[in-house]
């Protein structure tokens, strides 16, 4: 008796906290909390979104758009979807990373039934134009997803006014749990779900919610929107000091992605001459983490799809560091990056 009377006030303590989760992530991207639906992780969020449309609309046609620059959580989906009949259009990109709002409008074709293209890249740190994508997106009467797992927490999203149908979002990229993600569908957006099992996340998503991450992730996003001005302020400052400082400091270089709209703690430069791998293992060294391309793709010898897509030659896409500041970050941490950086360059390069 006493046990079961346990189970019932934790089952309400839980469902509740759940709720305020819930309640947190709506408020922080302008939706209705009945309108998230919380998963594992980013990938599982751009599967559910991007399987999920296309599976409950394949009779109203078969074709969908992205772009060449999008997370492989997003590339592989659609290819596996072209494997199953679907029809993709991989949109192409600037030298900046940009996509093209007239080539999307001219790819657009009568069984399109959906858009997916990334808010802002994890390697360039390039934010697309995502409002205008969803106006596009609206007179045409196409659904519109965007994964925003590296844009949540650095840059302000309103699905509302941007026309988004679908968000992606991973807590740990904005200070929470690792294990945890989200997906906002617009209400009256139909998808299928792609796990069977119990009816958690109103039918959507089988399985035990994770609680604490769920609860984490509520809190990260919060917090990190409440002192949003602060950190954007100061990463962008770290940011811009790193790339004039490496622009001053070391010949033969090049910056990846735009310099001005892109992700306020990421800096990507290729290095002339150097392999990631050589460079990255002397940072590590020194206590410096960074990363070659992607992280997602550390331990793929091949260049990055992304730096390829916009123009980056092989060569130089090879010797790519990027690196993303954080709120604990400062200036003399971003010295000491210079400085071993400096030095293992010009010894690489001997
Ligand atoms: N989409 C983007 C843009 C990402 O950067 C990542 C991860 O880095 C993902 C999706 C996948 O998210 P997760 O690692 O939570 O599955």
């Amino acid at each position: 008796m006493v046990m079961l009377h346990r189970c019932i006030v934790n089952g309400r303590e839980t469902g509740k906290a759940i709720h305020i989760a819930r309640q947190k992530v709506a408020k922080a991207i302008n939706c209705k909390a009945k309108e998230i639906y919380f998963t594992s992780c980013g990938s599982e969020s751009d599967n559910l979104a991007i399987k999920g449309v296309c599976y409950k609309n394949k009779e109203k046609g078969k074709h969908i758009i992205t772009s060449k620059i999008e997370h492989p959580a997003v590339l592989h989906t659609c290819q596996t979807l072209e494997k199953q009949g679907f029809e993709v259009t991989y949109l192409n990109v600037d030298s900046n990373g940009m996509i093209s709002l007239s080539e999307l409008e001219n790819a657009i074709k009568k069984d399109t039934i959906l858009i997916s293209i990334m808010t802002a890249n994890n390697e360039i740190g390039t934010i697309e134009p995502i409002k205008e994508i969803g106006k596009i997106a609206k007179a045409h009467n196409i659904l519109f997803h965007t994964d925003s797992v590296q844009a949540i927490g650095n840059i302000k999203i309103d699905v509302e006014e941007m026309n988004i149908d679908l968000l992606s979002m991973s807590a740990h990229k904005f200070y929470g749990p690792k294990g945890v993600g989200a997906l906002y569908v617009k209400e009256g957006v139909e998808f299928e779900k792609l796990q069977d099992g119990g009816h958690q996340e109103k039918d959507k998503r089988a399985g035990t919610e994770n609680v604490a991450g769920i609860i984490g992730l509520g809190e990260a996003i919060e917090l990190s929107y409440k002192e949003f001005e602060n950190y954007n302020k100061k990463l962008i400052k770290l940011r811009d000091y790193y790339i004039s400082q490496v622009e001053e400091k070391i010949p033969n270089i090049k910056v990846n992605g735009d310099r001005t709209n892109r992700l306020p703690g990421n800096a990507n430069i290729s290095f002339e001459g150097i392999q990631s791998e050589e460079l990255l293992y002397k940072l590590d060294e020194k206590g410096i983490c960074a990363s070659g391309g992607s992280a997602c793709s550390t331990g793929n010898p091949s260049p990055s799809h992304v730096l390829m897509a916009i123009g980056v030659s092989s060569k130089m896409a090879k010797g790519a560091l990027r690196v993303t500041f954080g709120i604990e970050n400062t200036k003399e941490d971003v010295d000491y990056l210079i400085e071993s950086l400096s030095q293992i360059v010009s010894e690489l390069r001997k």
